[in-house]
């Protein structure tokens, strides 16, 4: 799996999250008959958690591309999910490692929307950094292991951020993509 399935899947997370805002406020009382649009910025805030998620995460990879690719003249997409073919289109010429945290970065941001729509067994893929077990937890806002044994050194349950599941994932997508050539 290369960058262009991760900005897939992170895309069509980002598409459900603002099809679920758009239609929160399509089926809203008062809301009216308009037909839907993709555009965030005419939605009512019905939802101002999910609105200002959303925003995070555009802003984010707006502020990445300003920092690594400072010349990129190509405006930011209207639709939000169309932000990493656009971050991806304007990071292509850059070095390894721009591409590496730009990757990493989306993968993070797919784990994020999935977890703001509520599915937050999407840890349950991914391996325990610390004891290589599939099958972590999403408690209280970081990704438990189970493990009986998979203690840290002060006898508690490690926790992880999904930024670290994302680097291990992204580092994982490259041995395999090394290996496989
Ligand atoms: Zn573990």
């Amino acid at each position: 799996m290369g960058h262009t399935d991760t900005s897939t899947k992170a895309a069509a997370q980002l598409a459900l999250l603002v099809e679920y805002f758009v239609e929160l406020r399509a089926s809203s009382p008062g809301g009216g008959r308009r037909s839907p649009t993709r555009s965030i910025e005419n939605t009512a805030p019905l939802n101002v958690a999910t609105l200002s998620h959303i925003h995070a995460s555009v802003r984010e990879i707006r502020e990445y591309v300003d920092i690594e690719s400072p010349g990129t003249v190509e405006p930011l997409p209207k639709d939000p999910a169309g932000v990493y073919d656009w971050c991806i289109r304007n990071t292509e010429h850059d070095d390894e490692a721009v591409k590496r945290r730009r990757d990493t970065i989306i993968y993070r941001q797919y784990l994020e929307h999935a977890i703001e729509a509520g599915d937050d067994k999407v840890v349950r893929h991914h391996r325990c950094p610390g004891c290589g077990t599939v099958g972590l937890h999403w408690k209280s806002g970081s990704a438990v292991c189970r493990k009986r044994d998979c203690l840290t050194p002060d006898g508690l349950r490690p926790k992880w951020t999904l930024a670290h599941l994302a680097a291990e994932y992204i580092a994982d997508q490259e041995k395999r993509s090394r290996r496989a050539t």
